[in-house]
């Protein structure tokens, strides 16, 4: 996939006025929050131009005392490779830029694709300089911004240092990767578990408006639940098929999974989902690992 530097603001599709939907062509969306206090930028894009490009929509906020926030949801590039734009020598628009701790760890996986991404795409990625967050917590971090409450909440599973934004004053929740359509992939197998764990935990938020980093803007909370009744399913599945004992000991990535347990893609999706939506990508291979993952959780033998 090439990558296109665009970024456009998506029209208020009723959810609160202060969160402003930024968006990078069909990659991903990113956030801005504008508080009392501050202007919250969760997610810079993939490079200093796209990060620039944002922004234009957060400067005309940044009046009547308030200071610029930088959140990272996770270190993966399409969340956290702006985030020059804010921190080292060359920061444009000196910033905190907050994230969990283990963000410094997943910050450093992604050198050696970046080598390749450079090569690749020079004129996107040629200037990026991974610049990691610089103000980290671990367990919870909230931002008093005067009007709202920013909760940043740990949800691992589909990267180890995920989190996901909450904001009780007005019951909107930025999932970001922890939900996707059609679902989100953990990155190890370990993550499994995890992923589902912080599923349920954004469910019984209950918030009333959702926004993901990578699904629709109209999906709300309903995806929160189609993902959690995707992995269901699969366990399910997956549970017969150990219990049956047609799984081969040593499962690869060419076994055919979805015939072996007797799951579909779409079965697993709910009935309103229309496979033409989403890459083919996700029926075929990203189904099969996901079965290999759940799999391979339910076996214990995850790393
Ligand atoms: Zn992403």
């Amino acid at each position: 996939m090439s990558h296109v530097q665009t970024v456009e603001l998506v029209p208020n599709q009723g959810w609160d006025e202060r969160i402003l939907v930024c968006r990078n062509g069909e990659l991903v969306d990113v956030f801005i929050v504008v508080t009392q206090r501050y202007v919250v930028i969760v997610d810079t894009l993939i490079n200093a131009t796209t990060a620039e490009k944002l922004m234009t929509f957060a400067t005309p906020h940044l009046v009547n005392g308030r200071s610029l926030l930088i959140v990272n949801s996770h270190a993966d590039y399409d969340h956290a490779w702006g985030n020059q734009l804010f921190a080292g020598p060359h920061a444009l628009y000196p910033a905190p830029i907050i994230a969990h701790e283990r963000c410094i760890e997943e910050f450093a996986v992604w050198a050696e694709d970046l080598a390749a991404m450079r090569e690749k795409e020079p004129d996107v990625f040629g200037e990026v300089v991974l610049t990691p967050p610089n103000l980290l917590f671990n367990g919870r971090f909230a931002l008093h911004g005067g009007d709202l409450i920013l909760q940043l909440i740990p949800t691992f599973g589909h990267t180890r240092d995920h989190i996901s934004v909450y904001i009780p004053e007005i019951r909107t929740l930025l999932a970001a990767d922890a939900a996707e359509l059609p679902y989100p992939m953990p990155r190890h197998a370990s993550g499994m578990g995890e992923m589902r764990q912080s599923l349920a935990q954004l469910a019984a938020l209950q918030a009333e408006t959702v926004l993901y980093c990578h699904a629709p803007v109209t999906m709300g909370g309903k995806l929160l639940h189609d993902n959690i009744a995707y992995f269901d399913a699969l366990e399910a599945a997956c549970r017969r098929a150990l219990a049956a004992g047609t799984l081969p000991e040593t499962i690869s990535d060419d076994d055919d999974l979805a015939a072996l347990v007797g799951c579909t893609f779409a079965q697993a999706m709910p009935p309103d989902f229309d496979p033409a939506s989403v890459h083919e990508y996700y029926a075929t291979k990203g189904h099969n690992g996901q079965i290999k993952a759940m799999v391979e959780w339910l076996r214990g033998i995850g790393d």
